[in-house]
Parts: C-alpha cells; structure tokens; sequence
C-alpha cells in the first residue's frame, strides 16, 4: 500500500513539473511579445496541451475495477495468472477478473514480481479467516467462531429428527469443525448456515423455498453437496448369561506324574448383560456391553496332578490284592515240625490273581531263587523298607524297573515252599523282617 501512494505522489510531482514549464514559457512568451500583432495568436498555440509531448500510451493492469498499475508492453497475462494462483492456493482464487486496459501514464512500468504481490495483495484483501463446518471433507459454510456453526448444525438435526418423527438424533456423520478462508461476504449466521443445510439435506434440492437474499446469492455461487443425516437411536437390552468355570490344578507331591484326581467338580454360574445397541435408521450398526452383573457365581474345579515319577514312595501302602482272606498272620509258629517265625501276611487267593505293588520302588528280584519263596518278587521303595510278594505263578515285572504304587508285580501261585495256593506280602525295614499290619489298613 504504501508503494501504490508513494507512486501516485510521483504522478502528481510529474504533472506539476509539467505545469510549471508551460507556464514560464508562457510568460516569457508575453513579456518579449507583447507588442506583436501576433502575440495573442502565438500565445495561444504555445498553451496548447495538445502541441506538448505527449504522455505514452500503455498497458494497465487492473482487478476489477481496481487498477494494479501499468505493465511492461510485453505483458503475458495468461502466464501472470497461471502463477498468481499457483501462489494465492485454492481457498484464495481471484474473484474479480483481471485485465488489460490501454491508458496514458508515464509511470515506470511494475516489473513482474512486483505486479504479482500488489495483484496478490488485492485478492487476500477480499478474503478472512474463519472456521468452517465441514462435511466428508468438503467445506459447507463459514462463521466466525465454532459457536455458531455448532449452535446451527444441532438446531439443523433437531429440526430434521423432529420433521422424521423420529425419538432418535440426527447425526451428520464425518461432519468436523476447522479453519477455513472466505471471502468476506461468505461468513454466515446462525440461521444462514441452518438455511444452507436444510438446503442440502432437501431431497428436492431445487425446489427447496429459501426466502432469504444471502443465502440465495451463496447457494448460486456455491456448489452444496447432497448431504444425508442418519438417525441414531440407542436402546438398552438385558439377558441371562452362563459363566464358565475355571479349572485350578494343584500340584500333588502324593500322586504320581500323570494321574488327575478331581478334588472339586466345577458349576457355571450365571449374570446378567446389558447390551446398548445402536441402530441407524432402523439397521443395527453395533452393540456392546456396557454392563455385567454376577448372579451366581461360577465354582471352579480343582484338579490335582501327580509330581511323583515312577519309582518314587508316597511312603504309604496298599494290600497286594484285596481279594481272598488272611489264612496266616505275621509271628512264630509252628511249621513242618519246627517253630519259626513267620515273617509275612498270607493271603488266600485262587492261582492267578493279579499281585501288585504295595508303593512305589525298584524291582530288585523277580523270579525263583529255590529259597522257599517259590517264584517272588521283591521291591525296594526308596526309604529303608522293602517289600517281598512270594509264591507266584508268573512275574510280571523285571529286576530295575521303576514301579508305581498299584502297579501290577505278577500273579499268585503255589510255587515254593506251600499247602495250597496263596501270596505270601512280607515287609522288611533295614533288612529286618516287621509285621506288614505296621503299614497296612485294616481289612
Ligand atoms: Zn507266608
């Protein structure tokens, strides 16, 4: 701006300078002629604007109505514009035209950069800063503050939900408020921009009656886009849920690897689940559960597992077999004529009944060694005590394998030193011989 007056300050230098030479010349004219029949007719010829040198005629560029200044002779306006709006962007386009008009002035012609910031500056003037409401992307109208566009955009939605007879709210989706640049004259008001929605939710767009000027003039320079509000509407919904259990494992230093006893059996419980679900026009677009009430609560099951390997005591015994009757108990008696002690259990049993073994251990002797004990087994738990199982029929096991309490050992017999058929349990701790009832139930 200040460029422009201190040109315009220039002209008027140049035209006083002007006046000035026609002026001493004119009265220098008068004071050596006055005498001269002549002088009135020379006089007059030498005031004459007309016979002065005369002020060139050239390219003047102007935006609209406002004049930019003169431009060289070789001017190449397609090209100036091409790169005024490169630089003013989109949001800032001329909004006037721009043209060439031929006039007088002896003004030093604007070189090109400078007739770009003056036209530059003469297009921003017309435009402002504002906030804008925009839709997909697309700006739809401009106000001053978010206040506005806000307080139009929900009094738009009432109205539209209320015009649907609808209970739910209308919602204009990937609507945002953000910055924006207008012309000045495109900033709204609150019910201008409702106006302005109204008409581009109208399905007969066209037809829609506005009755106010401005935004008649806005919608005739604007392209609006056909915008559809969808109408939400959120409704709650209960039901009756199972609750699965959970299962806890415990681990059992008694029970060996592999084995699962369930110490506790598992229930479901119930709740309550309170979904909301939103619908848009009328479809179900997504439901989530905001609430969840225990009823009754699930019990869960406790399962132990087994960490004892194979071979390993639990230090607690089970008969050999829980068949037959005791025919002889552990003590002295009399045998095939002599007193001895007796140093085991017999248990009566039919030839082939499963024997097995009474903890965990290591076979240390399974077969006959022509001992009295017939075919027999005996195993080593680990912790001073051994068991022996004499008589059999049949082993079923082999010297170093590991066993696990209840493993099966081999099947009874009458083999060795006997009257009938019978499994002889005998109990041995460091090497002497106990009575087995010390580890045994009651049977
Ligand atoms: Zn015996």
């Amino acid at each position: 701006m200040k460029q422009r007056i201190v040109c315009l300050a220039a002209c008027a230098a140049t035209v006083m300078v002007t006046a000035t030479a026609v002026f001493s010349f004119g009265f220098f004219a008068q004071r050596n002629l006055k005498d001269s029949p002549l002088t009135s007719s020379l006089c007059s010829g030498a005031l004459s604007l007309a016979d002065l040198p005369e002020t060139p005629i050239c390219p003047v560029l102007y935006y609209g109505e406002q004049r930019i200044g003169r431009v060289e002779e070789d001017f190449d306006q397609a090209e100036f514009l091409t790169i005024l709006k490169g630089e003013l962007g989109e949001s800032r386009t001329p909004r006037k035209e721009f043209s060439l008009r031929q006039e007088r002035s002896d003004e030093t012609p604007l070189n090109f950069d400078r007739c770009l910031r003056t036209a530059s500056n003469a297009v921003q003037s017309e435009y402002t800063d504002a906030r804008g409401l925009y839709i997909n992307g697309t700006l739809i109208a401009a106000a001053r503050d978010d206040g506005t566009l806000q307080e139009a955009l929900d009094a738009f939605l009432d109205a539209f939900a209320e015009l649907k007879e609808s209970e739910g709210q209308a919602v204009l989706k990937n609507s945002v408020l953000g910055s924006c640049t207008v012309p000045e004259e495109d900033l709204l008001s609150c019910e201008e921009i409702e106006a302005v929605l109204a008409v581009c939710c109208s399905e007969e767009k066209f037809d829609f009656f506005v009755k106010d000027e401005k935004v008649v003039t806005f919608l005739e320079n604007h392209q609006v886009p056909q915008l559809s509000p969808v109408i939400v509407e959120q409704v709650s919904e209960s039901y009756e849920e199972t609750v699965p259990f959970e299962t806890v494992i415990v681990e059992d230093k008694s029970l060996y690897v592999g084995a699962r006893v369930v110490e506790a059996e598992g229930h479901p419980g119930t709740k309550r689940v309170t979904v909301l679900i939103t619908y848009e026009d009328g479809q179900e677009t997504s439901r989530e559960v905001f609430l969840e009430e225990i009823l009754v609560p699930p019990s869960n099951e406790v399962i132990r597992e087994g960490m004892l390997p194979p071979g390993a005591a639990t230090g607690e015994f089970i008969w050999t077999t829980s068949e037959g009757y005791i025919s002889s108990l552990y003590g002295y008696r009399d045998l095939f004529g002599e007193t001895k002690l007796h140093a085991g259990i017999d248990i009566a049993v039919p030839t082939g009944t499963p024997l097995y073994a009474g903890d965990g251990g290591a076979v240390i002797h399974a077969g006959d060694a022509g001992n009295g004990y017939g075919i027999y087994v005996v195993i080593d738990h680990g912790n001073g005590i051994v068991t022996y199982y004499g008589h059999m029929s049949k082993v079923a096991v082999k010297e170093g394998d590991k066993l696990c309490k209840g493993d099966l050992v081999g099947y009874s017999g009458a083999t060795g030193r006997v009257t009938g058929p019978h499994v002889h349990y005998e109990f041995r701790v460091n090497g002497k011989s106990v009575n087995p009832k010390k580890y045994l139930s009651d049977r």
